[in-house]
């Protein structure tokens, strides 16, 4: 595609430029924040994008009548986002551009766009197409300039999704808290959609200073914090992750969920590597190096703005260490997202988190293999082995053989009593984990 934009060619043969008014990009749900991000960066590329809301029991039907079933949940809803938006909100005239991200690995992502474009054809819709970046050459495609200012979107929407959840656990009115967060977030998107990195930053610490004044039960740092790690799309989504987030908030734990900024690194890390197919020329491989480093720093400066709340940690994503923590339990080679799923659960168990949850799809293969290893390597010996020098965190796993660890497989459906009753007592070891941690100061 180039650092221009493609064409559409519409059903009646019509070519229109991606930024005419009548093409519509919709971008399926994969959390609010993430989401309505990537939109606003989109429309400050002068696209008329859209993010769509988060799914719900209406999307997960339209979805499951329109699939076998048999397919991963984020490809049945994001099936039934295109057709529940195509049946009740696309205006007449308007071209679809449907938002679909792709790769290969090993697994069945590659599929969904190939799903996708088979469900448009069989179901004879008109003026629909799909439009994808890939995972294989890092999500190039428009350049590094918009590259860019995704990454600034998907720095601050995890910051955001992390904000939410402490507040939604530790704020004494959490219904104001949370009106303020929603108001400044649409002053953030507003900054999204102009572009310019500057009154973003201004708007990012206004923003830090508002959200530190919300009164608080306990001090943040005391908090009880449980790692939602797995699945990418599971673990941001409301209705695929059935609420884990506010459920635990009720229970008096703030949730950190894996950030999706780790899985841009790591595609990085993949190219760096040599473990994809990517082949890139000398001027493009000097870009990638600059793109990286203006990420860096990109990412360096929004964190430290926004750990002034005291709710995002500032110090910048090590997928590199991520890797090498399981790498005693699974191949690099083995690209995807079960070396993430492993990596980050051993990092931060102890370190950041009481307790960490594992979910991911029903029949996720990446997420099966990554609950095996973990369901043997979530003890003291599997954390220690992380940080052999580490004296309080030799303290702190004196008395414990295995670690605070619950995986948990979504249809979209309410969890089974048995996930019910496995999770209670899940938040009573990390209940005491937590204490522990106190004790000795992790
Ligand atoms: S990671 Fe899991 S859910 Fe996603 S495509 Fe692969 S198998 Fe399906």
């Amino acid at each position: 595609m180039g650092n221009g934009m493609a064409n559409v060619i519409t059903s009646s043969g019509e070519t229109l430029p991606m930024t005419d008014p009548r093409v519509q990009i919709l971008i399926p749900s994969m959390g609010k924040f993430a989401t309505e991000a990537l939109a606003a960066v989109f429309r400050g590329k002068g696209l008329n994008a859209l993010a769509h809301p988060p799914s719900d029991e209406a999307v997960l039907k339209i979805g499951r009548a329109n699939t076998s079933c048999k397919e991963c949940l984020p490809l049945i809803l994001t099936t039934g986002t295109l057709l529940n938006y195509l049946q009740n909100e696309k205006k007449d005239g308007n071209i679809l551009v449907y938002f679909m991200p792709t790769g290969s690995g090993p697994c069945r992502f590659g599929q969904y766009q190939i799903f996708m474009e088979d469900l448009v054809r069989r179901l004879e819709i008109p003026n629909v197409a799909l439009f994808s970046l890939t995972s294989e050459n890092s999500y190039a495609g428009w350049g590094n300039n918009f590259q860019l200012k995704v990454w600034w979107g998907i720095i601050v929407s995890d910051a955001m999704e992390d904000i939410r959840s402490m507040i939604l656990a530790n704020a004494t009115d959490v219904g104001a808290a949370i009106s303020i967060l929603d108001q400044e977030w649409d002053l953030i998107i507003g900054q999204f959609e102009k572009g310019d990195f500057a009154p973003l930053e201004k708007q990012l610490d206004s923003t830090a200073q508002l959200i530190k004044r919300i009164h608080m039960k306990h001090p943040i740092e005391e908090m009880p914090t449980i790692a939602l790690v797995g699945e990418i799309f599971v673990r941001r989504d409301g209705l695929s992750r059935q609420y884990l987030t506010e459920r635990l908030a009720e229970k008096g734990f703030a949730t950190i969920c894996s950030p999706i900024a780790e899985w841009i690194l790591y595609t990085d890390f993949l190219v760096d590597k040599g473990l994809v197919d990517c082949k890139m020329t000398k001027m493009e491989k000097l870009a990638f190096i600059v793109k990286k480093k203006f990420m860096a720093r990109r990412e360096k400066r929004i964190k430290s703005i926004l750990s002034k709340t005291g709710m995002v940690h500032i110090e910048p994503l090590d997928v590199k260490a991520i890797v090498n923590n399981a790498i005693p339990y699974i191949s690099p080679n083995l690209a995807g997202e079960a070396i993430l799923t492993v990596g980050s659960s051993l990092t931060e168990i102890v370190s950041h988190a009481c307790g960490v949850i594992a979910i991911g799809p029903f029949g996720c293969m990446p997420n099966r293999l990554s609950e095996a290893i973990l369901n043997e390597a979530m003890n003291r010996e599997g954390k220690l082995a992380t940080n052999p020098k580490n004296g309080r965190l030799r303290a702190a796993l004196a008395n414990i053989d295995d670690l605070p660890f619950l995986a948990i497989e979504s249809d979209g459906s309410p969890f089974p009593q048995v996930i019910n009753a496995k999770l209670e007592t899940f938040c009573l070891r990390a209940e005491r984990l937590h204490n522990i941690m106190l004790e000795v100061g992790n």
